[in-house]
C-alpha cells in the first residue's frame, strides 16, 4: 500500500478487517489459550503471551505504517524502551540523547546500568558529540526529536549515518511526531519506538507501547525478549490501539493546524517571553526539522515571565487539562517544573531551559479560537497584579 496518501494506509494498516467473517475490526480475543487439535504438532496459536490475535494486527499495521519489517506491541511504552534496550547485554555501551523522555533516562540509569548496561548522554543536536562519546563497547546510539519541552531537533539522517559508518544500532523515540509525520526508518533508522499512550491512542483513555525493526535480524531480536520478558500488550488495548490509528491522520492533522495557529498567536502576545515550536521562523532546528519531517506537530512550549504567572495560567485555563501526558483530543497543559522534570536539579533545568515559567500545551481537537480565547483570558488573570 506503499504508493497510496498516509492517511488512507493509516484506515488500512494490517488486516484491516476480520479474515473469518469480514468484520470491520479485528476482534478483541480475550484468551489466554488454545486447543491444539495435534498434540505434536502445535497451531499457529499456542499462548496467548507468545501470540495473540488481535495484538498481531496492531504489531503488523505499525510495522507497515512505519516501515520495518516487525512490529510488537507493550504494556507500555516504558516496557517497549525497556524491551528494546533488553537486546543488549552487560558490558555494552549506549550514546543517548541528553534530552530524552525522562522515563528513559531513569531507566537506563537506575535500573539498566546495574545490570552492567552504560550510558553516556550527550547534547544529540550535535552530531559531533555523538562521533565523541562512542567507545569501543558502543552499540547503538538513542536519539529522541523534537526532544521534550524545548522541542530541540536533532539531524535523523546524520545520526543514522554515524550509526552506520560505525556498525551501531539507531534507535529513536518517536513519540511526539508519530509515523504520520515522521518516519525514522526511512531515514536509515534500526528501530523505532512508540509511547502509543500519547498521539497513537489519542484519546488520553490507554497506557501502550511499540516498536518497530527494520531489518528482521533485530526485529527476532525484540521478539525473543518480548516474549520472554512478557510485558505484552493485552488485547483490550491492542483493539483500542489499532482504532486510534485508524483516525491518526485526521486528528493530528487538524492538533497540528491548531497548534501552529497558537504558537503564531502566543508569539504576538507581550506576557510571552519565549515560544517553542520546531517550524517558527527564528526556531534553531527548522531547517533539519522540516527536512525529517512533515509539519511540526501539536506541542507548543511556552515561557512566561515567573513561576507565579505559569501557575496562575494553569489554575485559570478552562479548556485544557492540567496534567502530564499529550497526543489525546483533550487540550493538556502541563508544567515541567513539577511535573515531567521534576527529578531534575534546577540548575540543571535552567540550563535546558525549562525554566519555573515554562509550560507546555498539547493542542487537542477542541477549536483553536476557543483554545485562543481560554488562554488569552487565563494570560490576563495571570498577568494582572494579585
Ligand atoms: C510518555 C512517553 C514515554 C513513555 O510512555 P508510557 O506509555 O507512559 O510508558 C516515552 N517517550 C515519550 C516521548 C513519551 O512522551
Amino acid at each position: 500500500m506503499s504508493g497510496k496518501d498516509y492517511t488512507t494506509r493509516l484506515v488500512h494498516a494490517g488486516p484491516d478487517r476480520d479474515p473469518h467473517t469480514g468484520a470491520s475490526s479485528i476482534p478483541i480475543y480475550q484468551v489466554s489459550t488454545y486447543h491444539q487439535a495435534d498434540p505434536e504438532h502445535l497451531g499457529r496459536y499456542d499462548y496467548a503471551r507468545s501470540d495473540n490475535p488481535t495484538r498481531e494486527a496492531l504489531e503488523q499495521a505499525i510495522a507497515e505504517l512505519e516501515g520495518g519489517t516487525r512490529g510488537c506491541a507493550f504494556a507500555s511504552g516504558m516496557a517497549a524502551t525497556s524491551t528494546v534496550l533488553m537486546i543488549f547485554q552487560a558490558g555494552d555501551h549506549l550514546v543517548v540523547g541528553e534530552d530524552i523522555y525522562g522515563g528513559t533516562y531513569r531507566v537506563l540509569t537506575a535500573v539498566f546500568k546495574r545490570w552492567g548496561l552504560e550510558s553516556t548522554f550527550v547534547d544529540s543536536t550535535e552530531p559531533d558529540q555523538i562521533r565523541a562519546a562512542i567507545t569501543p563497547k558502543t552499540k547503538a546510539v538513542f536519539v529522541e526529536t523534537p526532544s521534550n519541552p524545548t522541542l530541540k531537533i536533532t539531524d535523523l539522517a546524520a545520526v543514522a549515518e554515524i550509526a552506520r559508518s560505525r556498525g551501531l544500532l539507531a534507535i529513536t523515540d518517536n513519540t511526539f511526531m508519530s509515523p504520520l509525520l515522521q518516519r525514522p526508518l526511512e531515514l536509515g533508522f534500526d528501530i523505532v519506538v512508540h509511547s502509543a499512550t500519547k498521539f497513537i491512542g489519542g484519546h488520553s483513555d490507554l497506557i501502550a507501547g511499540l516498536a518497530v525493526a527494520k531489518d528482521a535480524e533485530v526485529g527476532r531480536r525484540i521478539r525473543h525478549v518480548q516474549n520472554a520478558f512478557g510485558a505484552i500488550l493485552g488485547p483490550q488495548d491492542s483493539w483500542l490501539t489499532l482504532r486510534g490509528l485508524k483516525t491518526l491522520g485526521v486528528r493530528l492533522q487538524q492538533q497540528q493546524e491548531s497548534a501552529e495557529k497558537i504558537a503564531c498567536w502566543l508569539c504576538g502576545r507581550p506576557e510571552v517571553k519565549k515560544v517553542y515550536y520546531p517550524t517558527l521562523d527564528g526556531h534553531p532546528g527548522r531547517t533539519i526539522h522540516l527536512r525529517q519531517a512533515a509539519g511540526g506537530g501539536s506541542v507548543v512550549s511556552f515561557e512566561l515571565a515567573t513561576k507565579e504567572q505559569a501557575v496562575q495560567l494553569m489554575k485559570n485555563v478552562k479548556l485544557p487539562l492540567v496534567a502530564v501526558s499529550l497526543g489525546g483530543v483533550e487540550s493538556i497543559l502541563s508544567y515541567p517544573a513539577t511535573m515531567s522534570h521534576a527529578a531534575m536539579p534546577a540548575g540543571e533545568r535552567a540550563a535546558r531551559g525549562i525554566t519555573d515559567g515554562l509550560v507546555r500545551l498539547s493542542v487537542g481537537l477542541e477549536a483553536a479560537d476557543d483554545l485562543i480565547a481560554d488562554v488569552e483570558q487565563a494570560l490576563e488573570k495571570a498577568h494582572r497584579p494579585q
